[in-house]
């Protein structure tokens, strides 16, 4: 069964090509599906999001593709939505739940974007230096996602871990570390939405290993969720990177991947 991926971007966002490119690499590679998942408008983060204007021009284009491409493969308008957006959740055939950014005492705080230095740099202005308080908030933002959004999807889960190769910020078997991700988990697996097994660090160098982390992905096989493989891709070049190793891997964990957006949907709608 060839896969597909379901959490992409493009030129409306923060990706390399046009939506139509993604889609054209898609048909070549052979996918069955497809879905966008642009940035969805969020005020402040306007360089990496869709902008305002921008948000029902990407909704005409994804469609317009749709109808188009129509004989050669399935697309769908989805969405990636962020924790901070206030946008509307409806006009989309499914939403994926992100955390990106954190708001810390009225200041905005990047998990996903800026560099190494630059969340060093937040650590220690906004949360004293102690990076496990910062990974705390992360996990108890991610932790409401689905209240939230009612997202589909959660995206990247563990995201926070994004510039810690090699554990150089904060060791990710710390208690503190484990009991938070730990809460976050737990709760969410109460909800319908399904985890993505997301590729898109590991192709970008941040990180060998994909979202989330191996100790998650053994709970998330305790309680018998599927999960969906995605390479969160902003370029063609990654279209579906990594995935036979992300198909090994949750094999050996003894979790079952869905390889349809309509079985996400059965289970989340
Ligand atoms: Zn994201
Ligand atoms: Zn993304």
């Amino acid at each position: 069964m060839k896969l597909s991926t379901y959490h992409s971007h493009s030129v409306f966002c923060d990706g390399k090509n046009t939506a139509e490119e993604m889609l054209l690499r898609a048909i070549e590679l052979g996918c069955p599906e497809y879905g966008f998942s642009g940035h969805v408008y969020s005020q402040g983060d306007d360089e990496w999001c869709i902008s305002k204007d921008g948000m029902p021009e990407y909704r005409r284009e994804v469609l317009r593709l749709k109808e188009k491409y129509k004989d050669k493969i399935k697309v769908f308008l989805g969405i990636e939505y962020d924790y901070l957006s206030c946008e509307p959740t409806e006009p989309y055939d499914y939403v994926i739940g992100s955390v990106h950014t954190l708001l810390k005492d009225g200041v905005r705080a990047e998990v996903d974007g800026g560099t190494y230095e630059s969340r060093l740099e937040n650590v220690k202005k906004l949360w004293g230096g102690d990076p496990y308080a910062f990974v705390e908030d992360y996990f108890l933002a991610i932790s409401d996602i689905y209240n939230k959004t009612c997202c589909d999807v959660i995206g990247h889960f563990d995201i926070v871990n994004k510039f810690n190769q090699k554990e150089r910020m904060f060791d990710e078997k710390h208690p503190r570390y484990v009991a938070a991700a730990t809460a976050a988990l737990d709760k969410l697996l109460l909800t319908p939405a399904v985890f993505e097994f997301n590729t898109g660090g590991a192709y970008r160098g941040y990180r060998d290993n994909f979202y989330p982390n191996d100790f998650l992905l053994e709970r998330i096989a305790l309680a018998k969720k599927p999960m969906l493989i995605t390479s969160d891709t902003h370029c063609t070049d990654s279209l579906l990177f990594g995935y036979e190793a992300a198909v090994k891997k949750l094999d050996a964990f003894g979790i079952k991947y869905l390889t349809s957006m309509d079985d996400v949907l059965e289970i989340t709608r």
